[in-house]
């Protein structure tokens, strides 16, 4: 027996016995985590109404296990690379020192989200589906128990990343463990089934550019969306993400969603913006050229009642106006106003100030721009008309049927300058 197979059998049990630990342990934690917090708030986060069944889960087990067992048959290459000056796997921390640790790392996950998000596109044309990637969808609700849930090819094809990194991009060996928990974290946080992120995870937030449990939950309820591991650039860049995406997280983590909502909250301050977005009565400052992004930026409301940013829309064509803020922003028992009109029961949680009251303004062959107005007030959505009528005023037509109602705001942009 030569010594490179000496080398592999003696590491492979060490390597197969952390790759099923780690899969038990991610799984299992955020199993716990589920359980302990359902009650307190997880349980109004549930992401489908359906329930995934005990066959569900036992067969998610089994197929990890296995996929657990493959990772360690390609993993153990790894060690004995290692040992025959394939790749570079750094023992001693003075030789690559903390920096090179943490660009490591990041260059790591960058590089295997690329991997995952195009591997797992691949395996979704017809052809591949099949053979490589039909197992993991068979979770059509999600357990964390889901993580690691493949058919045998597609356990080869994700246990391929690290040794084909390694021949690239020398480690030291914390950063491989390191990646090794990242990624069974955000692997069992995508696939728990309750939106386990906070809100500064959603889109337009801080941590906005991060995955979230909603992202990956609708790839498996809808499949053809959603193909990233860790990030969203590659779906937005794509154009692959659900359009529903932040409508449907922001839904879910934004308070108050499973309080019945008292009828009328918001009605105030809804009049005030439904008058707002009919009549577009918004401020543009002087010096923006006419080009199609010339209304793009912040406009005040007559009465300064709301600024609505208008900026293009995410992952579709044209612009897209949303409030970003009110001048009474809640109710007189102090709560968030809500879109509380919505004919859409699960959308009245929505809170007024983030909420997308304008979209798709494109350009209009017959002269201004034209979209669709959504109407806080009636929640109904109308074909809208915008023009700009002089250097600093617009109008909008909001129509329904035959029927248009128009207004013309003029303000000065000192006042936007105050607001901002
Ligand atoms: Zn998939
Ligand atoms: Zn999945």
């Amino acid at each position: 027996m030569n010594e490179a197979m000496q080398v592999y059998l003696s590491a492979w049990p060490a390597v197969w016995a952390m790759d099923t630990a780690r899969y038990l342990m991610g799984a299992t934690l955020m199993a716990t985590i589920l359980a302990l917090f359902w009650k307190a708030g997880l349980a109004r986060r549930k992401l489908q109404a359906r329930d995934a069944t005990a066959a569900d889960k036992r067969r998610e087990v089994l197929a990890s296990l296995r996929t657990a067992f493959i990772f360690s048959l390609l993993g153990t290459i790894v060690a004995v690379g290692d040992h025959q000056g394939w790749i570079t796997i750094y023992k001693d921390f003075g030789q690559a020192g903390p920096l090179y640790l943490v660009l490591s790392l990041a260059v790591m996950l960058v590089a295997h989200d690329a991997y995952f998000y195009w591997t797992h596109r691949a395996m979704h044309h017809r052809r591949l589906f099949g053979f490589f990637h039909r197992t993991h969808h068979l979770s059509r609700t999600p357990t964390p128990w889901a993580a690691y849930s493949f058919a045998i090819p597609e356990a080869i094809v994700h246990a391929a990343f690290v040794p084909l990194f390694l021949l690239f991009v020398p480690m030291h060996g914390l950063g491989l463990l390191a990646f090794g928990i990242v990624q069974i974290l955000r692997n069992v946080m995508g696939h728990a089934g309750a939106e386990v992120h906070s809100a500064a995870f959603g889109p337009g937030r801080w941590l906005g550019w991060n995955n979230t449990t909603t992202h990956h939950d609708l790839h498996h309820e809808a499949g053809r969306y959603n193909y990233g591991l860790y990030f969203r650039w590659w779906d937005k860049m794509m154009g692959t993400e659900h359009p529903d995406y932040r409508r449907k997280f922001e839904a879910i983590v934004s308070p108050g969603t499973a309080a019945p909502v008292p009828a009328g909250a918001g009605n105030g301050v809804a009049c005030v913006i439904a008058a707002a977005a009919l009549a577009g009565g918004l401020v543009l400052a002087a010096d923006r050229a006419q080009a199609d992004d010339a209304l793009a930026g912040r406009w005040v409301t007559q009465g300064a009642a709301a600024i609505v940013e208008l900026a293009p829309c995410e992952g579709a064509p044209g612009l897209c106006g949303t409030i970003r803020w009110l001048w009474d922003p809640v109710d007189e028992k102090g709560r968030p106003r809500l879109d509380a009109q919505n004919t859409d029961a699960t959308l009245r949680a929505r809170p007024l100030v983030g909420l997308s009251i304008l979209s798709g303004l494109a350009r209009s062959p017959k002269g201004g721009w034209e979209g669709r107005i959504y109407n806080p007030e009636d929640g109904q959505t109308y074909r809208a008309i915008v023009r700009r009528t002089a250097a600093d005023t617009l109008t909008i037509e909001g129509c329904v049927l035959f029927i248009c109602q128009k207004q013309v705001w003029r303000s000065g942009s000192a006042l936007v300058a105050a607001l901002r």
